[in-house]
């Protein structure tokens, strides 16, 4: 069994101050960084981590994903366009010793993880089979859109996944709600 931390979206647009903030972000990126952090330093409270990998919103024109009028379902505010600092890791994601980072959404809405690529080409299916990964922890930002789209994407290319709800945020409370119950239907294990 090799396990991997898959750290979804934990970017400064979707912290407190960001364009498109979710509460309790910040907090969240505080606490998968205490999770990495435990993680490089190998101490006895260390996670069996064999790799961890992040992914990220990365905007250049995703059409109709973005809107003046958002819907907060289907359409957001201007979020994590390439090269500005919304798109960048939240500073309390400290430190980022990621193996490998996903970028997603280019020109269309991606939510999960697994529409991503590294700039090498990699997906992360692949990335994740190529380095004998079979078990994956999932956590990050927002349970109900682009945690629960990763996770699911997960479990159908047949990791065995677990939800780290301490450190995921939603948008809303029912929404994530009903994402993690979805969760748990599919065969993640809620942690
Ligand atoms: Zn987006």
């Amino acid at each position: 069994m090799k396990r991997a931390l898959i750290v979804v979206d934990v970017q400064n647009d979707f912290c407190e101050g960001g364009s498109l903030p979710v509460a309790g972000g910040a907090e969240v990126a505080f606490r998968i960084g205490r999770l990495l952090h435990e993680w490089t330093e190998q101490g006895p409270k260390s996670p069996d981590y064999a790799v961890a990998v992040a992914t990220r919103d990365h905007h250049i024109d995703p059409g109709g994903h973005f809107s003046d009028r958002p819907d907060f379902v289907d359409s957001w505010p201007v979020h994590c366009v390439v090269g500005t600092d919304g798109a960048a890791f939240h500073p309390n994601l400290d430190p980022q010793p990621f193996n490998a980072i996903f970028l997603k959404g280019e020109h269309a809405a991606a939510y999960s993880g697994f529409e991503g690529r590294t700039t090498d080409g990699d997906s992360l299916a692949d990335w994740l089979r190529k380095h004998e990964v079979t078990d994956v922890d999932v956590c990050g930002i927002a349970t109900d859109y682009c945690v629960r789209a990763t996770a699911l994407d997960a479990v159908s290319s047949g990791f065995s996944v677990r939800l780290l709800t301490d450190l995921c945020a939603g948008v809303a409370e029912a929404s994530s709600a009903s994402a993690v119950e979805e969760l748990r239907t599919a065969g993640t294990v809620i942690a």
